[in-house]
This record gives structure tokens, C-alpha cells and sequence, in this order.
């Protein structure tokens, strides 16, 4: 099977948006709107870089969230990195069957209407990867 990936955005936890944005704005990035959720309990923030990948803020929003965990355990810093894939569902059973650890063997709705899955840092060097999807058009 024929996989492509593309840098989509590198996400960064942070304890709250407005801060984060704050440096990001200083070297002159723009930013996007702002996003709840609530599948992953977050509140997400994207910067626009000058290429198409772009950065995500990650701001949790309880006391359950795994930012909220990620953030007590290590502390603000690279909580992601995120790929863009076509068909994710085929991805995830192809990797599935080549022995991947995957976080979610189905893809659930993230920011933007994305379909996203996560893969387990166990398998890939210790990096949280995010597989993601565009809704198609007529979704
Ligand atoms: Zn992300």
C-alpha cells in the first residue's frame, strides 16, 4: 500500500493559549482561531507558518485531559507531531497489521473537522504522532 505523509502541525502544551501565543506573535506568525475539543479536552490555538505546516497550541481544559497529565508529568514543551494522510482508515489497519502500537485503531474527530488518530510513542522513537485527515468535501 502506497502511504504519503506531510508535516501537518507540531503541537505544543501549553498551560494556557494566550500565553503561548504570546511568543509565537512576537516573531510575527498569525493566528487562527481558536478551537475546543472535546474529545481530547483541549482548547487548540494554530498558528500559520509560511509553508503548510503550522504550529497548535494545546491548552487543557480539565483536570482529566492527558495535556493536563502531560503537562504535570514534564511540563510545557512538544506534546505531537502531526501527519497528514488520505484514507486513514486503511492506514490504521495496514499499520495495525505491521505490528504498530496504535493509540486509536479508529479514527475520532479532532480540530477542523479532522479525522485523527494517535500512534503509541512506544513505536515510534518516543514521539506522540498524530495521523490526521481533511474532511473530504461534501462532508
Ligand atoms: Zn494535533
Amino acid at each position: 500500500m502506497d502511504m504519503q505523509f506531510e508535516l501537518d502541525h507540531i503541537a505544543i502544551a501549553v498551560e494556557g493559549l494566550d500565553q503561548g501565543f504570546e511568543f509565537y506573535k512576537t516573531l510575527g506568525f498569525t493566528q487562527m482561531e481558536t478551537e475546543e475539543v472535546p474529545s481530547e479536552k483541549v482548547k487548540t490555538g494554530f498558528l500559520k507558518l509560511g509553508n503548510r505546516a503550522n504550529i497548535e497550541l494545546l491548552e487543557p481544559m480539565s483536570d482529566d485531559s492527558t495535556v493536563r497529565k502531560f503537562l504535570d508529568k514534564r511540563g510545557p514543551g512538544i506534546h505531537h507531531i502531526c501527519l497528514r494522510v488520505k484514507g486513514i482508515d486503511k492506514i490504521l489497519v495496514e499499520l495495525k497489521s505491521k505490528g504498530v502500537r496504535l493509540i486509536n485503531e479508529q479514527a475520532k474527530l479532532g480540530a477542523h473537522n479532522c479525522r485523527v488518530a494517535f500512534i503509541h510513542p512506544a513505536s515510534t522513537g518516543g514521539v506522540l504522532i498524530e495521523l490526521s485527515e481533511k474532511p473530504s468535501v461534501e462532508g
